[in-house]
């Protein structure tokens, strides 16, 4: 780490040294809702040609994350999940931090190294990766990749024979997650003895094993039964004659606040029964929600209203074809509230919050309470890091990637 301390470590790093980082004081007493509306009042009066949606991204929030991280699981090292937001500024400031990255794709192991990130610092871990992307990883030497196909092994060694392999496993079962990636990935029980022979018949060096339990996971005995998983696969190498495993990858999953110490608790307690005796292991994870949730605060402009009696109907300049997306893709609950303070005994109304296309799909939340708002007031939505501008799209020409992100730290 450069500098003296975090943030100093974090202001000059590349993806956030050419960006405008607003410093905002939050007094002590304030929650952080409040300390996330003061930001946003703060912005609006310092620029007043901001008049559609845009982003605070708040730096002190993960730095405070990657604290709350080193201190409860400090034998895992984090690398961060790129999918679930890949703004510059966010991946620059963590590896500043001293986290690697989980890249799935060409382009977002091209956004980790174009800040200056060590190859060896990236675990490409899509396990189902195209073939000139593979390439484009072998040219680079990201080195480090997941599988749980035969048919992976056989490409791995076709386009980048060097690679080595985490094997990734299906997920237990019953974590309460909020996205479930157990059906889609990972190798079954049965499984794991014939993808290990794949991978000796074919040469290709087996470095470990990954799984993810899925993601915002809440019952957090998930964690033990995958890091038993886990040791069973290591053995099963063993067992096979294969050079001993040296990386364990506990995947992602991770909710920040208590459900994070909890989880923590447990990764330590499992790690400590099931991998004590291999003390040379590597473990790493790969967070993705865990640092970026919490970090960032829209805000979105009423644009349009209407008024049907006793209930009142708004359009804002942000939706389910934009960032607001995570309501469909990852199940957000929006409870937006007016960035205008409440007044005493103020009337609500009950109100429904339309996107801004013309499909009636876009609709993000009705029956909600709200005090009367007019066209030019504002939203805000808490808590919107985690998969929302990375999967939002153009339709109806309002483009997610016109939502400005304002990178500020608040102290
Ligand atoms: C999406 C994903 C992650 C990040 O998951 P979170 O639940 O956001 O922590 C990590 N690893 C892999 C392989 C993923 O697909």
């Amino acid at each position: 780490m450069v500098g003296s301390s975090p943030m100093q470590a974090v202001l000059v790093a590349p993806g956030v040294k050419d960006r405008k980082v607003l410093a905002f004081e939050r007094s002590g007493a304030l929650k952080d809702k409040d300390a996330a509306t003061g930001l946003v009042r703060a912005i609006l009066a310092a620029n007043p040609a901001q008049r559609s949606a845009f982003y605070v991204f708040d730096l002190a929030k993960v730095i405070d994350l990657f604290r709350a991280w080193r201190r409860a699981l400090a034998g895992v090292r984090p690398c961060y999940a790129v999918k679930c937001n890949p703004d510059p500024a966010l991946l620059g400031a963590l590896a500043a931090l001293g986290a690697g990255f989980d890249c799935a794709s060409r382009a977002e192991i091209e956004a980790v190294l174009a800040l200056g990130v060590h190859p060896r610092d990236i675990v490409y871990a899509n396990p189902c990766k195209p073939e000139p992307h593979l390439e484009y990883a072998a040219e680079v030497g990201v080195s480090l990749a997941t599988y749980d196909s035969e048919e992976e092994v056989a490409k791995v060694k076709r386009c980048h024979p060097g690679c080595e392999l985490l094997l990734r496993l299906k997920g237990p079962d019953g974590g309460d997650v909020r996205v479930d990636l157990g059906t889609k990935y990972g190798a079954h029980a049965d499984e794991v003895v014939p993808l290990l022979r794949a991978a000796q018949r074919a040469g290709v060096s087996v470095a470990g094993v990954s799984f993810h339990v899925g993601s915002g996971a809440t019952n957090l005995g998930v964690y033990r039964g995958a890091i038993q998983a886990a040791r069973a696969a290591f053995d099963a190498a063993a067992a096979l004659g294969m050079p001993p495993m040296r990386v364990l990858d506990i995947g992602g999953g991770f909710v920040s606040g208590p459900t994070f110490d909890d989880a923590a608790a447990v990764i330590n307690d499992a790690l400590a029964q099931h991998f004590g005796d291999l003390p040379r292991v590597e473990v790493i994870g790969e967070p993705g929600r865990y640092f970026a949730e919490t970090a960032l605060t829209l805000a979105a402009r009423v644009i349009g209203k209407r008024t049907r009696g006793e209930v009142r109907e708004y359009w804002i300049d942000d939706g389910l074809y934009g960032s607001l997306n995570c309501i469909i893709m990852d199940h957000y609950v929006p409870t937006p509230r007016p960035l205008a303070s409440p007044r005493p005994g103020e009337k609500t109304y009950t109100s429904t919050v339309f996107g801004p296309t013309c499909d009636s799909l876009d609709t993000v939340v009705t029956g909600y309470q709200l005090p009367e708002m007019s066209v030019g007031d504002w939203l805000v939505f808490d808590d919107m890091g985690a998969y929302t501008t990375g999967a939002g799209s153009n339709f109806n020409g309002f483009a997610t990637s016109d939502i400005k992100i304002y990178v500020a730290y608040s102290s």
